[in-house]
């Protein structure tokens, strides 16, 4: 097996992020990797914004919904000690931006966060199912216990 060197961890703010944070980082300190960091905006209104566009995370908005989703991003980044040009946040669908970012940046894993699905829950898939049909590198997903 080979060490990985540039593994991106996609985070959506919830309460199990953390854990799937702590995840990334330990995998990153073992292989002496890198860390990149993805954010996909996919619930707030932006209007003429084409999906993939990558968000400043130096410019302020006038748009309070964007500014407070900014804020979480930054806080976790800092918080995980990722440099500022391995932050992104991109408006769009997660399963497709966050391996074509992957691609677009060399990453040679993916960590994610993974729930138990049934019903009609799994009929709908996940992101998971997203990103592992669209990522050409490894995909880990974390168990998150529900
Ligand atoms: P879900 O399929 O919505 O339960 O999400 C599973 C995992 O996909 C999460 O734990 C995150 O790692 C990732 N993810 C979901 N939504 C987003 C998003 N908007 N941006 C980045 N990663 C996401």
């Amino acid at each position: 097996m080979n060490d990985y060197k540039n593994i991106l961890l996609a985070i959506d703010f919830t309460d199990y992020g953390d854990y799937v944070a702590q995840q990334a980082k330990h995998l990153t300190e073992k292989f002496n990797a890198k860390l990149s960091v993805i954010h996909v905006l996919d619930n707030i209104p932006m209007p003429d914004t084409t999906y993939g566009t990558v968000i400043s995370l130096e410019s302020e908005s006038t748009d309070e919904l964007l500014e407070a989703e900014k804020t979480k991003f930054i806080r976790i980044a800092d918080q995980l000690k990722i440099e500022p040009y391995r932050r992104w946040l991109i408006w769009g669908r997660p399963q497709e931006e966050i391996p074509l970012l992957a691609k677009q940046k060399n990453i040679d894993l993916i960590v994610v966060g993974s729930h138990g699905r049934h019903g009609i829950a799994l009929l709908l898939g996940s992101t998971v199912d997203g990103v592992l049909h669209h990522a050409n590198c490894d995909v880990l997903a974390v168990r998150l216990q529900d």
